[in-house]
C-alpha cells in the first residue's frame, strides 16, 4: 500500500491546469481544484496537485475550467457547404471542442464530410444529414422525389453511426413551402425505419407547431425554439406579453424531445426566450446555428450566445450544463463527452466571466446593454491546446 501511494506521488501528467474554479455541471461539481491531464483524458481532480508533476502547467486563477464546449446545431462543412464555417480555428478562441453541423451534407456527401471535416480536425465532430439530394429540378414532384431518397438518407446514417446522429428536416413556410408537413412525414417513415433520430428546424407556418411536434419522438430535436417566429414554442411571438407555451409543447418533452437553440441569423429573439424561461420551459440546449451569415453577427459565438442566458437570468451553472452535458448526452457517442469526470476525455474550455458594459443584440436588432459576458481563454480538445491551423 505504501508502495502505491508511492507511486501515485510520483507520477507525472501531461498537463495540469492549476488553480481554476471547476465547474462540472452534469454531476453538479464546482469547486476550486487542479486538473491533471494524460493521454488525452482527465486523470485527477485533486483540491491541490503540484505544479512539478506536469509536463505543462497552466495556472487558470481568476478562470473556469469547464467541459469543453459542445454546439449542438453548427454548419462546419467548410468548403463544401457555402454557408459553413470552420471548426477548429472558431473552437480556438470560442472554448467549443465538439461541433454538430446541422444538415449542411447530403447523404452522397457524407463520404466527404468525413474525410475533409471530421477526419482532419482536431475538434470533434457529428453531423445530422439532410433529408434530401436537392430540389433544383423544377419539374419533379418533389414530395415523390424526396421520397424517392429516403432508402439513400437512411443507409447513409446506418453506415455512419460514428458520425451521423440522425436527419435534418426543415419546416416553415419559407423554407419548402407547402410541402415542409409532407417532408416531415418522410422524415419521420425514415427516422422510424432507419432508427435515426431527426433534427427539426422550425420557422414559420404552415404548418402548425402541434402538427409537427405530433411527429416528433423520443430523441428528437426542435430546433431555434425561441426564434419568436409563428413556429415558435411561446405564442406571443416578438412581443414582451408572456403569452402561453403552445398545445403540445410540454409534452413533447414529457416524451424526451430535446428543445435547442440554433441562435442563427434569424432564430433567437430576447423577448421570446425570455417569455419561455417565465413559463418554466429553458432550452435544453443553448447552441449558435454558427454560419457564415452570423458569425459577424448577431450570433459570432457560442460564449456570445450562453451570456445572453444569463442576461435573462439563467445561472451560470445551468448555462453550462446546457452546452456542455445536455448536448454531449444528445451526441450519446463518446463515454465521459461534455463532464470532466476522471477518465473522460480531456476536452477543456478555460472560461472567464467578464465584467464590464458589452451589447448583445438579437436577430430582431434589439439591443441589451449587460454588465456580464462569458467569453473563452484557451481551449483545450484530446488533452492538447486547440490551435488555428496555419
Ligand atoms: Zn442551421
Amino acid at each position: 500500500m505504501a508502495g502505491g501511494a508511492l507511486a501515485q506521488r510520483a507520477r507525472i501528467y501531461d498537463m495540469i491546469i492549476r488553480n481554476g474554479e471547476v465547474r462540472d455541471p452534469g454531476r453538479n461539481f464546482r469547486q476550486r481544484a487542479d486538473v491533471a491531464v494524460q493521454d488525452g483524458r482527465i486523470a485527477a481532480i485533486e483540491s491541490e496537485i503540484p505544479p512539478e508533476r506536469g509536463r505543462e502547467v497552466i495556472d487558470a486563477k481568476g478562470l473556469y475550467v469547464t467541459p469543453g464546449l459542445v454546439d449542438l446545431h453548427t454548419h462546419c462543412f467548410y468548403g463544401a457547404s457555402g454557408i459553413s464555417v470552420e471548426a477548429d480555428p472558431i473552437g480556438a478562441r470560442s472554448g467549443v471542442t465538439t461541433w454538430v453541423d446541422a444538415g449542411s451534407f447530403t447523404a452522397s456527401q457524407v463520404a466527404a464530410f468525413r474525410r475533409f471535416t471530421v477526419g482532419p480536425a482536431q475538434s470533434r465532430i457529428f453531423g445530422y444529414v439532410h433529408l434530401y439530394p436537392d430540389l433544383r429540378n423544377p419539374d419533379v414532384d418533389v414530395v415523390k422525389y424526396v421520397r424517392s431518397s429516403v432508402k439513400e438518407t437512411g443507409q447513409a446514417v446506418e453506415k455512419n453511426r460514428d458520425i451521423v446522429l440522425g436527419v435534418k428536416v426543415y419546416v416553415g413556410a419559407n423554407m419548402n413551402g407547402r410541402y415542409s408537413l409532407d417532408f416531415m412525414k418522410i422524415g419521420r417513415e425514415l427516422g422510424d425505419q432507419f432508427k435515426a433520430p431527426l433534427m427539426v428546424h422550425v420557422s414559420f407556418t404552415p404548418p402548425e407547431l402541434p402538427e409537427v411536434l405530433a411527429l416528433m419522438r423520443t430523441g428528437d430535436v426542435l430546433t431555434h425554439c425561441n426564434n419568436g417566429h409563428t413556429l415558435s414554442i411561446v405564442d406571443s411571438g416578438y412581443s414582451e406579453k408572456p403569452g402561453n407555451l403552445r398545445p403540445g409543447v410540454k409534452e413533447a418533452r414529457e416524451r424526451g424531445v430535446w428543445f435547442d437553440v440554433g441562435h442563427g441569423a434569424g432564430s433567437f429573439n430576447f423577448n421570446a426566450a425570455r417569455n419561455a424561461l417565465r413559463l418554466g420551459f429553458p432550452p435544453d440546449c443553448i447552441s449558435t446555428d454558427l454560419h457564415t451569415a452570423c458569425i459577424n453577427g448577431p450570433t459570432y459565438d457560442l460564449p456570445t450566445t450562453m451570456s445572453k442566458y444569463l442576461y435573462l437570468g439563467m445561472s451560470f451553472d445551468d448555462v453550462l450544463l446546457r452546452s456542455t452535458y445536455n448536448p454531449a448526452k444528445i451526441i450519446g457517442r463518446v463515454q465521459g463527452l461534455g463532464t470532466l469526470e476522471v477518465g473522460a476525455p480531456a476536452d477543456i474550455a478555460l472560461l472567464a466571466l467578464e465584467e464590464g458594459q458589452f451589447r448583445l443584440v438579437d436577430c430582431q436588432r434589439n439591443a441589451v446593454m449587460v454588465r456580464q459576458r462569458i467569453a473563452s481563454r484557451l481551449t483545450i480538445c484530446r488533452g492538447k491546446r486547440l490551435t488555428a491551423p496555419v
